[in-house]
Order: structure tokens, then C-alpha cells, then sequence
């Protein structure tokens, strides 16, 4: 194992994608990472990987639409260190031609980006973090959080939520020691991103690397940023330096979001 800063995380949703590269990042930093996600078997094999690479990494597997699993996750994520630094980064696609969504479709995206952000967040409150007089919340929103996406309207939804929910936080604990802010990527390399464009080929009959071409117009830098470009920016936050940044929404999104 690296050499240890004396802080814990939990990051959820850590086996991909962004989710993973923070916790890359966090543990590069010397913080003890504690993942979770819903595939046990990935769940184990990516513990695995990043033991091996020397990280200080444990997880397991949690559902974060079940209130009950989030319970028992935070006091695992507990009994492995107190918890300073939550980053809320499980989340999920979804959307449609509005007039056709059905409620369950809506119902499942609020509960996964959004009301599993209060849920966990709200258990590691209670767990102890503003007493211990320092702690981050970071909660992994999107620039779909500032503006609309076509065919996205719950997508949207819960990321606006998310950015709302964590403007309210930060107000609420600032002073406290306790930040809270949320970072919004634009379009980002991960499983994720190749679902959306496998999603948007179908709905426009062209191809996957023709939605690619289009998306990358649209992005000022004419690229998808990278999770470690995302990872990057929640890192820095974890850091002393960030102590006044608090209540925020900051883009990382290759000037894709302008506010
Ligand atoms: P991925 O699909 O690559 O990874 C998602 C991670 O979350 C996986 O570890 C997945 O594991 C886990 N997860 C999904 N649902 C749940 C659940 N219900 N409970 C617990 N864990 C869950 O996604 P990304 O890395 O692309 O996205 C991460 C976050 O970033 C999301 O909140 C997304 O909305 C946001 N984002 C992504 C953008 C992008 O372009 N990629 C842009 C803007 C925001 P498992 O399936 O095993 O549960």
C-alpha cells in the first residue's frame, strides 16, 4: 500500500468510468477508498485490480435506489475509516420522446442520480462527518444539470436536482467544515457515453460513429473530456486549497457548458 493521508472516501458507483478514476485518483492521493456498485463479481475483480496496483481500496456491492443497502454501505464504508469525502457518482442514463416516457422510466432515473444523493449523503451526515470539523461532498452532476438535453428530460431533471440539492447543502454546512459542490462533466468517454451513442443511433438511423462526429462538433475543445480529466477536478477538491470552494456546480466539459 501507498502511504496514507489519513482520510477515507466513499465513492459510489466506482467500478467505471468516472466513478472508477476518482477512485484512482482519491487513492493515488493516499486517502483509503471505500467503492461500491451493483455487480458483485466487478465489484471484487476491481478491488483486485487496484489492491494490486498498490491502493488502499476496499468496496461492496450496493444498490444506491435501496435505502436499506446505502445504510449498510456506509457503515462498512465506516468500519474501513470515518468517512471525510463522499462523492456521489452513481447514476444512469434515460430518456425518450417526453409524451411516451413511461413513469417508471422517470421514477427509476430520479431515484438512481438523484434521490439516492440525498439517501447517501444524509447517512453520512449521520455518521458523523460535520462533527469531525472537515469533510467534501462531492456530487458528480453533469452540464445536463444547467441546461436541457434533447430527449433527456428526466436525465436533465435529476442532474438539476442534484446541482439544487447541493447549492441548498453547501449553504446549510458552510462554515461547518464541511463542503459541498458538485461537478458537472459534459460529454465524457465511458461506457456510458458509448450506451448514449449506441441510443441516439438507433432513434436517428445513422450510425454510432456518425452521433460521435455530431457530439464532437458541438463541443468547443472538439472532444470528449476523459475521466481522469473529471477525476482530476474532484482530486482537487479533496485538497486543503479547496476549503473555500463551496455551494458551487464547476463544468468540466471542454466549453461545453458556459455557466
Ligand atoms: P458508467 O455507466 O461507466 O458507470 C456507472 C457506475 O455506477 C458503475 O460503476 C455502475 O456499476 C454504477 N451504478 C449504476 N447504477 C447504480 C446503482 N443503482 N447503484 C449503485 N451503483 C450504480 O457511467 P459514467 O462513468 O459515464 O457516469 C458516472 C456519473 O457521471 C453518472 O452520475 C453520470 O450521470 C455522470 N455523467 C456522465 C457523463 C458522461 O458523458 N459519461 C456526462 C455527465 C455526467 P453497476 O452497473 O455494477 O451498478
Amino acid at each position: 500500500m501507498g502511504p496514507h493521508n489519513g482520510r477515507t472516501a466513499l465513492v459510489t458507483g466506482g467500478t467505471s468510468g468516472i466513478g472508477l478514476a476518482v477512485v484512482r485518483e482519491l487513492a493515488t492521493r493516499g486517502t483509503a477508498v471505500f467503492l461500491c456498485a451493483r455487480n458483485a463479481e466487478v465489484v471484487e475483480t476491481t478491488v483486485k485490480e487496484l489492491r494490486a496496483e498498490g491502493l488502499n481500496v476496499a468496496g461492496t456491492v450496493c444498490d444506491v435506489r435501496d435505502a436499506d443497502a446505502v445504510r449498510r454501505t456506509v457503515e462498512e464504508a465506516v468500519a474501513f475509516g470515518p468517512i471525510d469525502i463522499l462523492v456521489n457518482n452513481a447514476g444512469r442514463s434515460g430518456g425518450g420522446i417526453t409524451a411516451e416516457i413511461p413513469e417508471e422510466l422517470w421514477q427509476d432515473v430520479l431515484d438512481t442520480n438523484l434521490t439516492s444523493v440525498f439517501r447517501t449523503t444524509q447517512a453520512v451526515l449521520n455518521s458523523g462527518m460535520p462533527e469531525r470539523g472537515w469533510g467534501r461532498i462531492i456530487n458528480i452532476a453533469s452540464t445536463a444539470g444547467k441546461q436541457g438535453v434533447v430527449y433527456g428530460a428526466p436525465y436533465s431533471a435529476s442532474k438539476h436536482g442534484v446541482v439544487g440539492f447541493t447549492k441548498a447543502l453547501g449553504l446549510e454546512l458552510a462554515g461547518s467544515g464541511v463542503t459541498v459542490n458538485a461537478v458537472c462533466p459534459g460529454y465524457v468517454e465511458t461506457p456510458m457515453a458509448q450506451r448514449i451513442r449506441a441510443g441516439y443511433a438507433q432513434h436517428w438511423e445513422v450510425t454510432e460513429d456518425a452521433v460521435l462526429t455530431k457530439f464532437n462538433a458541438k463541443i468547443p475543445l472538439g472532444r470528449y473530456s476523459t475521466p481522469e480529466e473529471v477525476a482530476g477536478l474532484v482530486g482537487y477538491l479533496t485538497t486543503v486549497t479547496a476549503d473555500a470552494i463551496t455551494a458551487q456546480a464547476l463544468n468540466v466539459c471542454g466549453g461545453l457548458g458556459n455557466f
